[in-house]
């Protein structure tokens, strides 16, 4: 894949970038291990003062930089601005917290561990990871990672999606222009076929991946063979189940933000929506009025809803999906057809589209829709709800709708799921650790846990 921004609202290509050739990648990952050492011996209070900078440099470069996270994969313009924001607090969260989550463990009573006189473990850093990052959320992908790993005292080399390199060169001199050491966390311009040599790099000491299950594969496969740590977050198909104690006006409000929040290209987005008998039939005339209503068009301008597909790939697969679906008998109550949008632009647009009466055998059944597809499941009672919710190989995060305390322990036990949102749409937040079971992925992001992940927990034993 060619390392360039193309606009999908238009389909022109805007910028293209040469990748960076073979002593380029040198002089950044020797610049990586050296800038370890550096940040290894600097104190939290320290690092945090550089980090709070960060968020600072954040707020006041966002107008450029949302405009350019929109051009380059399309959202609209005002969720890139929420975006950064969302980032600016993460950097804050770790700023504060970090020390605290990595503060060393001590026994109380040494001598239970075979008579020490004095023992626990403490936490410190790895070095230098390589963080393999996706163009849905070009710019909180990386921060989620960026912001624990920086403050633990680890180092950062970026391997960005090839198509949004403006956003990943922003962020190759944001943590130096805030103060980090120079190398402390850069961007590689490469592709993915440099990947697997990263990772085998002595000086790598570990990578995490959120993307596809197919470049997780090849990354895990690929720290597998150098045993070294990785963590992934791949895809979700997510359930959103409603109850007939629901408020439905209030799930049917927050599934279409859930189902269509980033052009609807979210890992968490919620993709199946799995209703009780009993409200199905009011559910979905709600919920199709709804998606109805939203504008599909140009990103930049703020009335837009719903902009472009990320990639001419993408729109090809979720067009495929859902022509799979309706030619084995699924309905189409809402989109569904390109034409519907002709006059979005000339970009790579897809309508608002829902489907019902989907049978078992397609494929939207069990793989990820990536883009504004909602698809519609009957449930006859919580069983049959819990069943649907989990015939995904997929196992990210789950919304439930019910006012039945009683459900909600049932639901909250019994789905495969990284996460379960009740009355409310998954998101991801720095208080709370996300990530994923099943094919959706290993390890986890963000709280104190995410923070870990890239830590060595040393057993220190004295005598
Ligand atoms: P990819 O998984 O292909 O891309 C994500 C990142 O992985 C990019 O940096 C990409 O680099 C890199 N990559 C791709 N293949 C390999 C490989 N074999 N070895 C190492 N790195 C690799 O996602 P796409 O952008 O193609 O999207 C395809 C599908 O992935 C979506 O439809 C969706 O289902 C899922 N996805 C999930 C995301 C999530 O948030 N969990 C985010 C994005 C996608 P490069 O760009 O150079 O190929």
């Amino acid at each position: 894949m060619a390392i360039a921004t193309i606009n999908p609202t238009t389909g022109a290509t805007e910028k293209t970038f040469a990748a960076h050739d073979a002593q380029e990648i040198e002089r950044r990952v020797a610049a990586a291990a050296s800038a370890h050492r550096e940040l290894a011996a600097t104190t939290f209070a320290q690092r945090a003062d550089w980090i709070r900078a960060a968020a600072d440099l954040l707020g006041e470069d966002a107008d450029a930089l949302a405009r350019t996270m929109t051009l380059e994969m399309g959202k609209p313009i005002a969720q890139s601005r929420a975006e950064i924001e969302k980032c600016q607090a993460a950097l804050r969260f770790y700023a504060e917290n970090a020390e605290s989550f990595l503060a060393p463990e001590e026994l109380e009573d040494p001598s239970v561990a075979s008579g020490a006189s004095r023992a626990g473990a403490r936490y410190q850093s790895l070095g230098a990871i390589l963080a393999v990052m996706p163009w849905n959320f070009p710019l909180w992908q990386v921060i989620r990672f960026a912001a624990p790993a920086l403050m633990a005292g680890n180092v950062g080399l970026l391997k960005h999606a090839s198509n949004v390199p403006q956003t990943a060169l922003y962020l190759d001199d944001l943590f130096a222009r805030a103060g980090f050491p120079r190398g402390a966390f850069q961007t590689l311009l490469v592709g993915s076929d440099a990947i697997e040599d990263l990772i085998a790099d002595e000086r790598i000491a570990a990578v995490t991946l959120t993307g596809s299950e197919g470049a997780g594969k090849a990354v895990a496969a690929a720290a597998a063979g150098q045993i070294k740590k990785s963590v992934l977050e791949l895809g979700g198909s997510d359930p959103f189940i409603i109850m007939p104690s629901a408020d439905l006006d209030k799930a049917v409000e927050t599934a279409v933000t859930a189902r269509v929040q980033n052009n609807g290209q979210s890992c968490i987005a919620a993709k199946r929506f799995i209703v009780h008998a009993d409200v199905y039939d009011a559910f979905t005339e709600k919920f199709v009025a709804a998606l109805a209503e939203l504008t599909v068009g140009d990103p930049l301008d703020d009335g837009t809803d719903v902009g472009p597909i990320a990639l001419q790939s993408g729109l090809e697969e979720l067009e495929e999906l859902v022509e799979d679906a309706t030619a084995r008998g699924a309905s189409v109550l809402l989109g569904g057809d390109r034409g519907a949008v002709a006059d979005a632009g000339e970009g790579w647009f897809y309508p608002v589209t829902v489907l019902a009466d989907i049978p078992e055998e397609a494929r939207i059944v069990q793989e990820e829709t990536f883009g504004p597809v909602a698809a519609l499941y009957r449930a006859e009672d919580r069983e049959d709800a819990l069943r649907i919710a989990n015939q995904t190989e997929f196992g990210l995060s789950s919304s439930v709708w019910t006012a039945d305390e009683e459900e909600i322990e049932f639901f909250a036990d019994g789905i495969e799921a990284g996460g379960v949102f009740v009355n409310g749409m998954t998101a991801s937040t720095p208080h709370l650790p996300f990530g994923g079971i099943k094919r959706s992925g290993y390890g986890r992001e963000l709280a104190a846990a995410g923070i870990r992940e890239f830590c060595n927990l040393k057993t220190v034993w004295v005598a």
